[in-house]
């Protein structure tokens, strides 16, 4: 088989050969044959999160060490299954859930794998990823039937999809007047969009510093458009909102979008944070209490919510996003074009 690992964090990928492994027991082995390359791999790649003030969170400590292969938007055909593999045939093709836990925790237990509290087997997060011709996934389970689907569209359920959608289950029950802000149009953010707009929600705000990303974002269906270039950014949001920003969804996950979300909300407002570009929140104590306001986290999402996301999607009502396929073999330079705001959209590797 083959992988993109890098050999050191930061430095380009490199095209290494292995043996396929065998799948034993529950295992499923699959041939990749898309794979969504997303912006928390930059992270993985240059090796920490940045946790503001001088301070790094070393993805070593969580058991990346290099040399790694990153991916965790996998989909493709069932290729090998193990002894003891029920519910699963040879040449299906299939999403992969990425986020697998121990199976074994009181969490993994209710199905919330994503927030295993001991041993988590993220694919290409602590265990080898989908920049590679094959995966080895421990359990049939994991497997998600996505037909009428395009396939690099349904690479990117695995981890944009399911993340935002994780997200706006988060936000309080939304009146006919309430806005939710979309804070990042990159790929989440433009998929939260249609996400949003498939469970129901019409007044959108999507924000960005990219008018293209904004234009993208109006496409698929957000009402307003803010560039937040503009020095009152968290001002004009609110005015955009008539006063009624009852959530917003933070897929970038910076000081400033932090700011611009928590001044702009209204009271009984929540900010749902998923993005991980780093820093720290430094914000007066008072007014959060005084106002209502909730804060909570999101990361990626469980079993269930990926079954769910990916049932919209066979049911057309889940708009596909821009997602462009590139050759597996220039996944370096696709990095360098996340990394540098290049990329409307996902791009997806093709194996
Ligand atoms: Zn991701
Ligand atoms: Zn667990």
């Amino acid at each position: 088989m083959i992988s993109y690992q890098f050999m050191e964090h930061g430095k380009p990928l490199q095209k290494v050969l292995h043996d396929t492994p065998r799948p034993k027991g529950t295992e499923v082995l699959v041939r990749v044959t898309r794979s969504g390359v997303c912006h928390s791999d930059l992270h993985i790649w240059d090796g920490y999160f940045d946790w503001g003030n001088g301070k790094k969170f070393y993805v070593k400590d969580r058991g990346c060490i290099p040399p790694f292969t990153l991916g965790h938007e996998p989909f493709g055909v069932v290729e090998a299954i193990g002894p003891q593999a029920k519910g699963v045939k040879i040449g299906q093709k299939r999403i992969v859930f990425p986020w697998i836990g121990c199976g074994k925790c009181p969490v993994c237990k209710e199905g919330l794998d994503n927030y295993c509290v001991s041993g988590s087997r993220f694919l290409g997060v602590n265990r080898p990823g989908a920049y590679a011709s094959h995966v080895l996934i421990p359990h049939p389970k994991y497997l998600v039937d996505s037909a009428g689907i395009e396939d690099g569209f349904a690479a990117t359920l695995a981890c944009s999809g399911l993340t935002t959608y994780s997200a706006v289950a988060k936000l309080p029950d939304l009146g006919p007047k309430d806005w939710v802000a979309v804070l990042g149009c990159g790929g989440l953010g433009l998929i939260c969009v249609s996400v949003l707009r498939a469970q129901g929600v019409k007044n959108i705000v999507a924000c960005d510093i990219d008018p293209a990303k904004l234009e993208a974002a109006k496409k698929l269906g957000a009402k307003l458009a803010l560039d937040t270039r503009t020095p009152d950014a968290a001002q004009k949001l609110q005015g955009l909102a008539m006063g009624q920003l009852a959530g917003a969804i933070d897929l970038v996950g910076m000081p400033a979008t932090a700011g611009l979300a928590l001044g702009a909300l209204r009271k009984g407002g929540r900010y749902v944070l998923c993005g991980l570009f780093g820093g720290e929140l430094v914000y007066p104590l008072p007014p959060i209490a005084q106002r209502g306001i909730g804060i909570v986290g999101s990361y990626v999402g469980n079993l269930q919510e990926l079954k769910e996301v990916v049932a919209l999607a066979k049911k057309k009502k889940l708009k596909a996003t821009p997602v462009s396929t590139r050759p597996a073999g220039e996944v370096t330079q696709i990095l360098e074009d996340l990394k540098a705001g290049k990329v409307l959209g996902r791009v997806v590797l093709a194996f």
